[in-house]
């Protein structure tokens, strides 16, 4: 008997021809993130399935947890597979298999039967009522129970035979590896590691950019980015992390330009200087935290002002969302303790009292002439110098 996880995803059901890409994909991220953790997987696709079947010990809780993190699995189920699939030898498996999943839990069930073997020797209503008889005589807390049963219990007859009862959702989406990369804009908010975690459960493959304007923003502040990028690569594999000295930029807009125009000066300024490394490093968009009205810099003005820098696309997955939605995902996925640790990050050292809600791209344009002797210079500085780290969890 073989114990392991089968794995159900929902959309590349419908990719047609691509579909193997989609699968091979998924079962290749599910090879690289199992083989993190204790278990020795062996991972095979097979009709429309994913197994990650066992050679060794592991702990459940862990497996399922770890493959709740792999975008494109739509849900997860520990299976036993049964090499022996004669009858009293399924019954038995059977019977094992509840006993480990429910203990000595009094419960109502149904058995689902699936037979892809057409010889074997029963039909699949025969299978469900005779397994059905079996489990009742053999745990007398039991009932059946055809209509609104507590749990089902799938008994699957194909080459071996596949027991399964518990169904963890998984994270959903597409696997990665099959939409390319996009740079994320990271800070040490609560958004944009939240924004991040979106686009990669779209199959998109990050690498994320911070700006730090030291001493104005503190180690810690850094340390925490990341931290974050850690957190989130736990769901979109490896992502280098560009760390961008900002500082003289800024200070030199701070000298130069309006105050009031000063955040949204530096916001265009940042989304240069990831797009440049967005394109350097084989990126095809840039993604933020942004949402329409959280702050002076996300009104529909201001974004289509920051915006009009950019060539390459800009994603903005959380745009309609309210904080307390963005909240709730950040809990979900274990970034918010992190995000709410109260490091300053480098845009709200410099916010005027005052910042501009409605900016006008020529004023905007025409605040930027007077820095644009060294500012060239400066931007191209800051991206070529950026340190990286990588982070893979
Ligand atoms: P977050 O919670 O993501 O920090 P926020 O509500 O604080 O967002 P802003 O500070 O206006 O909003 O930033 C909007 C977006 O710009 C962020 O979601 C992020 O994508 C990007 N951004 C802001 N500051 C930085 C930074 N220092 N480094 C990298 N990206 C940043
Ligand atoms: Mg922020």
């Amino acid at each position: 008997m073989v114990q392991g996880f089968l794995l159900k995803y929902a959309e590349i059901g419908i990719k047609g021809k691509n579909r193997y890409k989609f699968e091979n994909a998924l079962c290749e991220q599910t090879r690289i993130k199992l083989a993190k953790i204790d278990g020795n997987y062996n991972v095979v696709r097979e009709q429309g399935r994913i197994y990650a079947e066992a050679s060794g010990d592991f702990d459940s809780d862990e497996v399922i947890e770890t493959l709740q993190r792999v975008p494109g699995i739509s849900a997860i189920s520990p299976v036993e597979v049964v090499e022996d699939k004669s009858w009293d030898n399924l019954k038995k498996a059977t019977g094992d298999f509840i006993e480990k999943q429910y203990g000595s839990a009094c419960f109502s069930f149904k058995v689902k039967a699936k037979r892809s073997d057409k010889h074997y020797i029963y039909t699949s209503p025969e299978i469900c009522v005779e397994m059905g008889a079996y489990i009742l005589s053999r745990f007398d807390r039991t009932s059946v129970d055809v209509h609104n049963p507590e749990v089902y219990i799938w008994v699957e007859i194909r080459d071996k035979a596949y027991i399964y009862s518990k169904v963890y959702k998984g994270a959903g989406g597409m696997p990665l590896g099959t939409a390319g990369k996009a740079m994320l804009l990271l800070s040490g908010g609560i958004d944009s590691p939240v924004a991040g975690y979106m686009i990669s459960r779209r199959g998109v493959n990050l690498d994320a950019v911070y700006f730090h304007a030291p001493p104005y923003t503190s180690e810690r502040a850094k340390e925490k980015v990341v931290e974050l990028a850690r957190l989130v690569s736990r769901y979109a594999g490896k992502i280098r992390l560009f760390t961008v000295n900002f500082t003289d930029i800024q200070m030199y807009i701070y000298e130069k330009c309006p105050h009031e125009e000063l955040t949204i000066i530096m916001r265009r300024y940042m989304m240069r200087i990831a797009e440049e490394l967005a394109v350097n490093n084989g990126c095809m968009g840039l993604v933020t935290g942004e949402s329409i009205g959280q702050v002076a810099s996300q009104t529909m003005q201001s974004l289509a002002v920051t915006n009009e820098v950019c060539s390459l696309p800009v994603y903005r997955p959380l745009i309609a969302f309210d904080k307390q939605d963005i909240v709730n995902i950040a809990e979900k996925i274990g970034t918010f303790e992190t995000s709410i640790q109260p490091y300053e990050d480098c845009c709200t050292i410099f916010v005027a009292k005052h910042p501009v809600t409605k900016p006008e791209a020529k004023v905007i344009r025409n605040s930027e002439k007077k820095i644009e002797d060294k500012i060239e210079e400066m931007v191209r500085e800051a991206a070529s110098t950026a340190e990286i780290t990588e982070l893979d969890a």
